[in-house]
């Protein structure tokens, strides 16, 4: 099965947040909008995520419209509409700010970018790829993956 990618609308970046989060591939760019955002989806060959009834008149086959409020709702409709699963192993592989690829950092190379606890104490080190975040294991790491299993488990 090849693996779905998204196109998030304006309205919808805290779902690309939660999508990428869940290993998705889910772009969001706010300044796009009806032909432009419809027309970039359908090159990428990404499904256009949307809450605007007259933008799916402009996206090719692949768009579903929303109708939750709230990204929990919005997550419901995606799993029914798509058949959408999520793999708990690919949580957290995917910058939730950029949609860039996070890949392993050595701890000497990212200690000037985490807070001094975090760069002698942290178990290990991610680095996104796109905007240079870094990502670490930790307590807030083990919340996201709880809410991801609320949200796509089940
Ligand atoms: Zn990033």
């Amino acid at each position: 099965m090849t693996e779905l990618r998204f196109a998030c609308d304006a309205m919808l970046g805290r779902l690309a947040g939660w999508l990428r989060l869940a290993g998705f591939d889910a772009s969001f760019d706010a300044s796009l909008a009806g032909p432009a955002l419809a027309g970039r989806a359908r090159e990428e060959g990404r499904w256009l995520l949307t809450c605007d009834r007259r933008l799916t008149a402009l996206a090719g086959p692949r768009v579903v419209l929303l109708h939750g409020a709230g990204v929990e709702a919005q997550i419901r409709e995606l799993r029914r509409r798509l058949s959408l699963t999520a793999a708990p192993e690919r949580f957290l592989v995917r910058c939730s700010v950029c949609n860039g690829d996070l890949a392993p950092a050595a701890r000497e190379a990212v200690a000037g970018l985490v807070p001094p606890y975090v760069a002698v104490h942290a178990a290990r080190f991610l680095r996104c790829a796109g905007c240079g975040r870094v990502y670490w294991p930790g307590s807030h790491a083990a919340a996201i993956t709880r809410r991801l299993q609320e949200l796509f488990g089940g």
